[in-house]
């Protein structure tokens, strides 16, 4: 039987270099160790705490279907929150809860895209960009952001591909790269928006992981509040991945219509969920820096390391639990550092090329292990990269 051309074109023109984390994956799986850098998942599991919240919802029959926009607790939590961090005036109207970021990024493309728009997106980008854009039946279109300029987008390049466009999707802080958009960047991605008449669909789902500088939420800018959706999530700020809960916010005719969408979608998130998400956002700060401390502390050991070595440079990184490394002094591409790295060390990195063209020779580390092994396996990579320079 014929399937859909949106479905089969979904995975069509990612990009290749996910055999690394594949291949490590089969070495685990055949009994082999493998230091593992590769997915954004934490090494710590949901609170306790959190727990407790869901099971005690769920006992007190919270159980059957939940209000398709999110409970008025939960919208109103996020809600005051938003206010509270970017002083846009927010209410529970600009808010739907979703079970996740990626399915938020879903349909907040088919909300704004109809078939054959065109929508912009960075490059390097998270792995399911292309394919969100391609499932709305849009035409992608990359910003490409170079490591030369720290992976920030550019005006010019912004503008050269804004003519014509529809969207434009960003992420700060990013993955893959780790960097946080600063004030500049932000300020030109809000003058090519209101330019050319763009919604800016803004991915700020690493937004309580900022380790130098501060997050910008562009939706605080002149002219943007109207015309933008802000991607957020439990997943990474309370390592929630796998309970499936975030949101959008946004102008409220638009939001009204994304609940249109969930209604004949996902028919919403189950209020166990939603309970225990509004408990750990009501617990203020606490919650969210025990599950990001760890990242800030493995960045300042992976920056002591680097001081000590001049092959391996790293992108300053200033935020989310990435870093980008350049590796373009051993002479390999990021694809066959990444390779060679875990045939010889059992240590898994992402080569660059898995997020498009701009990372090209470097690799992405993820710094989701233990500080101990995050220690030691950083510091084999240091040294397989200079010996690499060395027998060249
Ligand atoms: N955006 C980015 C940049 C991500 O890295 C991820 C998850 N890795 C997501 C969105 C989706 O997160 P979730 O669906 O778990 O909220």
């Amino acid at each position: 039987m014929k399937k859909s051309t949106r479905i089969t074109s979904l995975t069509k023109g990612g990009s290749d270099g996910w055999e690394v984390f594949y291949r490590a994956r089969q070495m685990i799986k055949s009994g082999t160790p493998v230091i593992e850098l590769t997915i954004g998942e934490h090494d710590i599991r949901t609170h306790g705490d959190i727990l407790n919240a869901m099971q005690i919802s769920a006992e007190k029959g919270h159980t059957g279907y939940a209000a398709v926009p999110g409970t008025d607790a939960l919208r109103n939590t996020i809600a005051k929150r938003i206010q509270k961090r970017t002083g846009v005036p927010t209410t529970t109207n600009n808010i739907v809860i979703t079970p996740g970021g990626q399915s938020a990024l879903f349909s907040a493309h088919l909300a704004v895209l109809d078939p054959g728009d065109v929508a912009l997106y960075c490059d390097p980008y998270y792995a399911t960009y292309p394919g969100t854009l391609r499932s709305a039946g849009a035409k992608g279109k990359v910003v490409i952001c170079y490591s030369e300029n720290n992976f920030q987008p550019q005006l010019s390049e912004l503008s050269l591909a804004a003519n014509g466009a529809t969207s434009l999707l960003i992420n700060s802080p990013n993955n893959p790269t780790g960097v946080v958009y600063n004030q500049t960047t932000l300020e030109n991605i809000a003058n090519v928006c209101t330019t050319n008449d763009l919604w800016l669909i803004s991915d700020e789902v690493y937004d309580t992981q900022v380790w130098e500088g501060t997050h910008i939420s562009p939706r605080s800018l002149p002219g943007m509040k109207d015309r933008t959706l802000t991607i957020g999530s439990m997943s990474k700020s309370h390592a929630m991945t796998g309970s499936r809960i975030g949101w959008i916010c946004g102008p409220e005719d638009i939001i009204s219509s994304i609940i249109d969408l969930s209604t004949h979608t996902t028919y919403g998130v189950p209020e166990f969920i939603q309970y225990a998400a509004n408990f750990a956002l009501n617990q203020g700060d606490k919650l969210e820096i025990e599950v990001s401390a760890p990242f800030a502390r493995r960045r300042k050991i992976a920056i002591e390391l680097l001081e000590q070595q001049s092959v391996v440079r790293a992108v300053p990184c200033s935020g989310a639990m990435y870093m980008m490394l350049n590796i373009r002094a051993t002479g390999l591409s990021g694809q066959e550092f990444a390779s060679a790295l875990l045939a010889a060390k059992n240590i898994a990195v992402m080569p660059g090329e898995s997020f498009g063209t701009a990372a090209a020779g470097h690799i992405r580390v993820a710094m989701t292990v233990s500080d101990s092994h995050f220690r030691q396996a950083f510091r084999v990579l240091l040294n397989f990269a200079s010996v690499q320079v060395v027998t060249k």
